[in-house]
């Protein structure tokens, strides 16, 4: 648990009395409630603020007429892990390292992650984002985004002349690399995943057209009618583990000879961030999630947080936060995609505390340390 301690008298010891809030290792502007007053959120990493000095009575003195309100009490669960994950990482740094090898502009097919701050951020320092390498000049760099792409695309990237560096999570690679094995073994696959996601595309862009049948949902599970012949599955790696192995049981009940991973290839973050969302939403009535609609996992977690009984919002950066979603809630859960920037849940940490007493605690399912290399043309540059 975070200790967190409020203080309405004591100056602000890392805003030089200019009303800032702290949280740890985190400062935002904040101006206070009253001249000559400031408010104080310290937590684990800030300076903690001395207790007040015992003053001697001022009988001169009168009471202070406008005495500023106790704030209500907010319990605030935030679950762990969330936001940012290795892949992610990757795919941002892979942009950062381009442009700073090569300079401005880098072109960057698709957005690299799925979230606007993110993509924002690197537009500011030179990268150009486009649908389609129609877009790109000849001869330019491009990246390829985390999630993936078909095999055109690298063949029509070197046809036009382009420098590509892929960002290409390592683990959405790999399903691709399974993909291949099961096409080259002579197998129909089913590929479980939504329709018009970039991650679907890509790999279903890894086999030939028709070696491969996309299925949405446990009831096209039911109906799916593959060639004849062997079968083999793959997923896509931000589904609902729940949904996934629905599908998955369905098909191996219709097909018991099929061929595939021993669950689902669901990756290590995103399970992780539902079972974090699971438990927060145990507890709280209101889940906020942090994150981009159109980022799948973000999704998948508002979806998960509200089967665990909890009113789940989608919160697209803190700006969004309207106070009328709190109304009456005393227990408050925060969580945030895998491609959404921690710098957002600190940010809806210091919106909260504007209205309310916060008592920050984590709820922690499992601790992360996985890491990827850079393309080797980047890390050797
Ligand atoms: S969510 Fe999973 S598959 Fe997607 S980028 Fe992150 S680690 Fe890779």
């Amino acid at each position: 648990m975070i200790a967190v301690s409020r203080c309405v008298s004591m100056p602000c010891i890392a805003g030089q009395g200019k009303g800032l809030y702290v949280w740890p290792r985190f400062c935002l502007p904040f101006p206070s409630r009253r001249p000559g007053r400031v408010r104080f959120i310290a937590g684990r990493g800030a300076t903690t603020p001395e207790p007040p000095r015992p003053m001697p009575a001022d009988p001169a003195r009168a009471p202070d007429p406008h005495p500023i309100p106790a704030l209500p009490r907010l319990r605030v669960l935030l679950a762990a892990p969330r936001g940012f994950c290795a892949g992610v990482d990757r795919a941002v740094r892979v942009v950062e390292e381009a442009l700073k090898c090569h300079g401005a502009p880098v072109y960057v097919r698709h957005e690299i992650v799925h979230n606007r701050v993110v993509v924002g951020a690197l537009a500011a320092q030179g990268a150009v984002f486009v649908e389609e390498l129609d877009a790109v000049p000849v001869g330019a760099r491009v990246v390829f985004s985390a999630h993936g792409v078909a095999k055109s695309v690298p063949l029509a990237a070197a046809a036009r002349g382009l420098v590509a560096f892929d960002a290409t999570c390592p683990l959405v690679s790999k399903v691709h690399r399974e993909a291949e094995r099961h096409a080259a073994a002579g197998r129909h696959i089913l590929m479980i995943g939504h329709a018009g996601h970039p991650e679907v595309e890509g790999t279903m862009g890894q086999v030939r057209p028709g070696a491969m049948t996309l299925v949405q949902s446990a009831a096209e599970a039911q109906t799916v009618m593959p060639p004849p012949g062997p079968l083999a599955f793959v997923t896509q790696t931000t589904l609902s583990v729940e949904d996934a192995a629905g599908i998955v049981a369905v098909l191996r009940r219709r097909f018991p000879a099929i061929e595939g991973p021993a669950k689902e290839d669901i990756c290590y973050a995103t399970t992780n961030r539902q079972a974090a969302v699971r438990a927060v939403a145990a507890e709280a009535a209101l889940v906020l999630v942090l994150g981009s609609a159109n980022s799948s996992n973000t999704v998948r977690l508002c979806e998960v947080a509200g089967r665990a009984g909890a009113r789940a919002l989608l919160l697209e950066g803190p700006e969004a936060l309207d106070w009328s979603m709190l109304h009456g809630e005393t227990v408050v859960g925060i969580t945030a995609g895998a491609s959404a920037p921690e710098s957002l849940v600190q940010g809806l940490l210091a919106r909260l505390g504007e209205r309310y007493a916060l008592a920050v605690e984590e709820r922690r399912v499992t601790t992360e340390d996985v890491t990827f290399k850079l393309p080797a043309a980047l890390s050797a540059a």
